[in-house]
């Protein structure tokens, strides 16, 4: 397998992005991020990392799916496309620099970023289920700039609604440069994404809380019934009445899933040529066809956990090999390194 270069070889671009490990991967996760990481392997040195750190700070009480979580997102990455053999893919936990750069950016950071960060205020008020008061929740983006620098990407791909999480990685970097006095971490850049937005199968936001989402590892008889029960045009009441595709959510899946079908379903959706009942029925073969090769992929590392596990230790090895040429370099200028050197 190739290995990263160091940072000071003549390099390609670096991407890093991750996912928390707090459930089984869904359809939203899959358009949303796994797509586009998939294709960016071609051109990017890319790293893909299992946040199980950042996990943990919102399911401390009850950590034991943590493991388990990780292992199906490792399985979910590698059946829907990304490859160990052109991208680093490990989990945050197993490359335990990722607590040690946390801890030592950490003093670099004024507390007022943190506490002015959107998404905290948010997420305090919002999240009802879980007491996210502690010290780690409110550090997180202090973790997530330690989880960038580390490999000093230059690119990271986001969401518009996650540029001030970059942003404030962006400035951490510049203090922490600008008081050591050397350009030592890379600020890294936004790589906007545009993803179709996926809703629910009952149009809420499409999440686990929710218990809306259709996942990646559904049976085909699982899918069937979720699509089937999935919520439509609400103004459709009768087989006859027209529909207003363009305010179903079972439309936008054509367009998302199979664009080659989406007029023709929009066209008999108006004119009622066929009922929702039908256009559901369709939409899940759909669905079903567009899973059954990561299905397939899924079986074959379930029959096999031991490859698994060596894919998880081989992506470690190599990612720490590069977190650990940043850290030395951040340890040297910070008077953490060795004595006497
Ligand atoms: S026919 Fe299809 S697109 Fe039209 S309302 Fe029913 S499910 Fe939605």
């Amino acid at each position: 397998m190739s290995e990263a270069k160091g940072s000071n070889a003549k390099r390609r671009k670096r991407i890093l992005s991750g996912m928390r490990p707090t459930g089984r991967l869904h359809l939203g996760n899959l358009v949303g991020a796994l797509w586009n990481w998939r294709d960016l392997q071609d051109a990017y040195d890319c790293f893909f990392m299992i946040a199980d750190y950042h996990a943990l700070m919102s399911e401390y009480a009850s950590p034991a799916g943590i493991a388990d979580a990780s292992r199906e997102v490792m399985i979910d990455f590698l059946s829907c496309g990304l490859d160990p053999e052109k991208s680093v893919i490990f989990r945050q936990s197993d490359v335990p620099e990722h607590a040690e750069l946390h801890l030592i950016l950490s003093a670099y950071t004024p507390i007022s970023w943190l506490e002015r960060n959107p998404t905290y205020k948010e997420q305090m008020e919002q999240l009802k289920t879980k007491d996210i008061h502690n010290y780690a929740f409110l550090g997180y983006p202090v973790l997530q700039a330690a989880d960038i620098v580390l490999y000093k990407a230059d690119v990271v791909p986001v969401g518009e609604d996650q540029l001030p999480h970059l942003e404030l990685t962006r400035e951490v970097v510049r203090r922490f440069n600008s008081l050591v006095g050397r350009n030592v971490l890379v600020e890294p850049q936004a790589k906007l994404t545009q993803s179709p937005r996926l809703l629910g199968t009952d149009r809420r936001k499409m999440s686990k809380s929710y218990g809306n989402q259709i996942d990646l590892a559904d049976t085909p008889e699982t899918i069937r019934k979720k699509v089937l029960s999935m919520i439509t045009d609400p103004k459709r009441i009768r087989r006859n009445d027209p529909g207003h595709p363009e305010e179903c959510n079972v439309c936008q899946y054509y367009r998302t899933f199979s664009p080659a079908e989406h007029d023709e379903v929009a066209e008999r959706c108006r004119s009622a040529a066929w009922g929702c009942t039908d256009c559901k029925a369709r939409l899940a073969e759909v669905l079903v066809e567009l899973l059954a090769e990561p299905r397939t992929r899924r079986a074959e590392l379930e029959a096999h956990p031991e490859r698994l596990t060596e894919l998880l230790a081989d992506g470690a090895r190599r990612a720490q090999a590069v977190a650990r040429e940043t850290l030395e370099e951040v340890k040297s200028l910070t008077g953490l390194g060795p004595i006497g050197a």
